[in-house]
């Protein structure tokens, strides 16, 4: 049996009829850009994260670009994220003109170290921006702590962690914004492209709405930085029928890592295998399913010859990608996140992944090891 690490046809498949019909609506509307099925969406989002207001816009880049601009940010601030993350997060915070500082994260969640924060705040920094990596919240708690301390607002980079939750709380309600990709591969995903920035924050959200649309918050008149990050109305349409569905694909994405963390449970020394540290303070949306492993490079290329598809979330480090060298870290500026890049396998994961499906991927797994060796 073949497994493959990602199978979108399938979940199309089974809601082909409802995305058909809601498209067809859409283009019988003649709204295209914007218009109600966003708004109808955009409603259903805030509802589902637990937020007042959410603002649909054209990727999950520009959910954070946005939210960024809206808090003022710009040349000669700093924002503070991690170097183990999509490298999304680091150029949208370039693209505002601001500097990128990096903290490395913790090496048991690969979340943003909260020992590590504080001492980067300076009188410069605009935000700090936690990213709920693999669909895990970050260890909110401390971060928030610190950040109100110093008064820095948090924007959440909530682009893997749709139905994550901390303490009781969604991903992207624990700070003043939170941002959502909407990738075909993520938890929510669109046939195409889109993101949503979320807040409580009716100013806030007034603001992402009018720059998305170039600046206008009334028509013609351009008050605000102007961009074309409009969500499109067939986008819309999709992802208000794909948000029903969403609660139990979550769950589907839990049972499915519940069965991994049963199959995966022996002690790391004698299997090999490092599998995901069990979340202690909320629900993980299981984005990806990470699992660390010694010569994880020929691993893989084992697993690829005995029919299972696997990927790495990431390779490398944000501050040691070739276009990022001027963010001015070099190799060693961040021992844990570049430790980690080394070891991680992200194993098959959507939520249609069947019980036969796992057990060969484990399966394929250990064999892997056993042929590569460690
Ligand atoms: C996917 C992703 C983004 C960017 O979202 P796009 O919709 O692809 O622009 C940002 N941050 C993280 C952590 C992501 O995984």
């Amino acid at each position: 049996m073949t497994v493959p690490f990602l199978d979108l046809k399938q979940q199309y498949q089974s809601i082909r009829a409802e995305i058909l019909s809601a498209i067809a609506t859409t283009l019988d509307s003649g709204q295209f850009v914007l218009g109600p099925d966003v708004e109808r969406f955009e409603q259903g989002f805030s509802s589902f994260v637990g937020t007042k207001y959410a603002v649909g816009v054209n990727s999950g880049t520009s959910a954070l670009h946005l939210a960024f601009l809206a808090l003022g940010i710009g040349p000669g601030d700093e924002v503070i994220t991690v170097p183990h993350t999509f490298v999304a997060t680091v150029a949208a915070i370039r693209y505002t003109g601001a500097r990128a500082i990096l903290v490395d994260c913790d090496p048991v969640r690969f979340t943003m170290s909260p020992e590590a924060l504080e001492s980067t705040i300076t009188s410069r920094t605009k935000a700090i921006v936690p990213v709920h990596l693999y669909g895990q919240c970050a260890d909110m708690a401390p971060i928030l702590a610190i950040a109100n301390r110093h008064g820095i607002p948090v924007i959440e980079d909530a682009a893997q962690a749709h139905g994550a939750t901390y303490k009781g709380q969604g991903a992207g309600t624990m700070g003043v914004m939170g941002c959502f990709s909407f990738y075909p591969g993520k938890n929510l995903g669109a046939y195409g492209e889109g993101g949503a920035v979320v807040t409580n924050d009716s100013r806030l959200a007034a603001k992402v709405a009018a720059m998305r649309d170039w600046g206008q918050e009334v028509k013609g008149i351009h008050a605000l930085p102007g961009y074309n990050y409009r969500m499109e109305g067939i986008q819309g349409a999709i992802l208000g029928v794909k948000l029903r569905h969403l609660a139990i694909w979550i769950t589907q994405r839990q049972a499915a890592a519940a069965r991994y963390d049963e199959m995966l449970s022996g002690a790391p020394e004698i299997t090999g295998i490092v599998p995901p540290a069990p979340c202690p303070d909320g629900a993980h949306a299981y984005h990806l399913y990470v699992v660390r492993v010694a010569n994880r490079d020929a691993v893989r290329a084992r697993m690829a010859e005995l029919g299972v598809q696997t990927g790495v979330h990431y390779a490398l480090p944000v501050h040691l990608q070739p276009s990022l060298t001027d963010l001015g870290y070099g190799p060693g500026a961040f021992p844990v996140a570049e430790q980690t890049v080394r070891q991680i396998i992200s194993l098959p994961m959507f939520p249609e992944l069947t019980e036969e499906q796992g057990k060969t991927t484990v399966d394929t797994l250990r064999q892997a090891i056993a042929d590569v060796g460690r």
